[in-house]
């Protein structure tokens, strides 16, 4: 089988057996890579070196008969707010372009010890802020499917690596819905956890109560594979949940969803919503009825006001968050400056870029006295009755059914100078965060024109393996294409 067709899951087992070594797949990969990126402009960073030696060290281990980890030998890229030791950690931003570093995040310790090899670091939104990929620093990522269209974001860079057939899985971080969005662009699998599944720490920082690492894959099967890899307490992250939960993701696709109760509220199908995903997700409806699950409409009224509260307490935490790109702790630092003031302005001024400098505006005018009961405050009001509109919901269904974005994937260029339409993308994304539970991205199917269409499935707080189950049902059935180029 060629190397942009298999699965990480595929990849595992055929090193396992001895079919292949972890060296000859790693160097396939980035054979295919130098073909392909050029035209996807989806890597930051390739490591092709050090994956190869992790590589070898994996093939040593299958030669001597050693316990294989759970990722023996498969190639993951990561996305560029992640830090890895000794590699470069940008986050798209000239504030941090020459940052490397000095230790891992707990995903990537997770992952190493499971024997993954890391290939390289995937392009983004400045600090994650963004629906496109367009905020990046340092260039612009295509949508495989559509050179001309934009992958999403902010995960854009992770999401595009997997459909164009240039790594197996990824990881990408959702704040409002950065993983799943880009998923439902690019036409894979993408999963945003439970807040506190997944350990923090190492991952930059943008909105913390509501920023998750998650997996892309081209099956949900390899999500489920990554999410057993990645997930589990951390003590060096103070919000990581001491909750007991089983892991064993694999061992919940059994392709049933007989008996599952499903909700679909009735504002997911609001103005706004592009006509061919609504009848995607009405043929969905349909599917899973035929496959033995109650499909029911409910409501959930707080759909739409879920999205100022979002822009305001995102932009307050990430203002406070970004204080620390001064010019002096690390990072970028201006060159011309007259006192240390000026030093910190110029650097932040020359350092960021656009729309991260609005959000930092934002978030400092809702968090400063006098404003702060106005915004902040009433935000975290709506946050309060959005989580208990969900866990009422939740109470009532096993899982809820919505479009992941109103919009087909949209041109480049198109919505970049307009923030207000550009933010409108994550109406159906932003409330699971404000939340803090889990929901995924499935492929369902194309538009007339041939761009990917996604659904999302949304469970309750630590309610993975019902939305795996249920994914991986669905996905048998529905049999969509997840590989953009061949
Ligand atoms: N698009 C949203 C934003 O710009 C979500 C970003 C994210 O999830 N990181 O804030």
């Amino acid at each position: 089988m060629e190397i942009q067709a298999m699965t990480a899951f595929e990849i595992k087992k055929g090193i396992e057996e001895g079919k292949f070594t972890s060296e000859e797949i790693v160097k396939k990969l980035f054979e295919r890579i130098k073909e392909v990126d050029p035209k996807v402009e989806a890597y930051i960073t390739l490591c092709e070196e050090e994956a190869i030696k992790s590589a070898k060290v994996v093939d040593e281990k299958v030669k001597n008969g050693e316990k294989l980890g759970k990722f023996a030998g498969v190639p993951i890229a990561i996305k560029d707010n992640i830090c890895t030791d000794g590699i470069k950690t940008t986050c798209a931003s000239k504030m941090l372009g020459d940052f490397i570093p000095p230790y891992d995040a707990t995903v990537i310790k997770k992952l190493k010890a499971e024997d993954a090899v890391i290939i390289g670091k995937t392009n983004m939104d400045e600090f994650a802020m963004g629906s496109s990929t367009e905020n990046s620093a340092f260039m612009k990522t295509k949508n495989p499917w559509d050179f001309k269209r934009v992958p999403g974001g902010s995960s854009g860079g992770s999401a595009a690596v997997v459909a164009a057939g240039i790594a197996p899985v990824s990881l990408g971080s959702d704040t409002g819905g950065s993983i799943r969005q880009p998923a439902a662009f690019c036409g894979v699998v993408g999963l945003k956890p439970t807040y506190g599944l997944i350990s923090r720490f190492g991952l930059v920082a943008f909105a913390s109560s509501l920023d998750q690492i998650g997996p892309f894959g081209k099956t949900v099967e390899d999500c489920a594979m990554t999410l057993e890899v990645i997930s589990g307490y951390d003590k060096m992250d103070s919000t990581s949940s001491r909750k007991e939960v089983e892991t064993d993701y694999l061992s919940a696709l059994d392709g049933s969803v007989k008996g599952l109760k499903i909700g679909v509220p009735k504002e997911f199908f609001g103005k706004g919503l592009n006509e061919e995903i609504k009848a995607s997700l009405e043929k969905v409806m349909g599917k899973l009825k035929e496959m033995g699950a109650i499909v029911e409409e409910t409501t959930m009224p707080i759909t739409e006001e879920g999205l100022s509260s979002y822009y305001i307490i995102s932009s307050a935490e990430a203002s406070s968050n970004l204080d620390r790109y001064d010019g002096i702790r690390y990072g970028y630092r201006a060159k011309d400056y007259e006192s240390v003031d000026d030093l910190m302005a110029q650097t932040r001024t020359e350092g960021f870029g656009k729309e991260v400098k609005r959000r930092i505006m934002l978030g400092t005018y809702a968090l400063s006295s006098g404003y702060y009961d106005a915004y902040y405050n009433r935000a975290q009001k709506l946050r309060k009755e959005i989580r208990r509109q969900f866990k009422e919901t939740l109470e009532k269904y096993d899982l809820i059914l919505s479009p992941t974005s109103p919009v087909l994937p949209f041109l480049s260029g198109e919505k970049s100078e307009n923030p207000m339409e550009m933010y409108l993308a994550d109406i159906y994304t932003v409330n699971i965060n404000l939340a803090g539970v889990p929901a995924l991205s499935l492929p369902c199917g194309f538009s007339k024109e041939g761009l990917p269409i996604g659904i999302q499935i949304i469970g309750p707080h630590f309610g993975e393996k019902k939305i795996l189950k249920a994914a991986y049902a669905l996905e048998k059935e529905l049999k969509v294409d997840t590989l953009a180029i061949k």
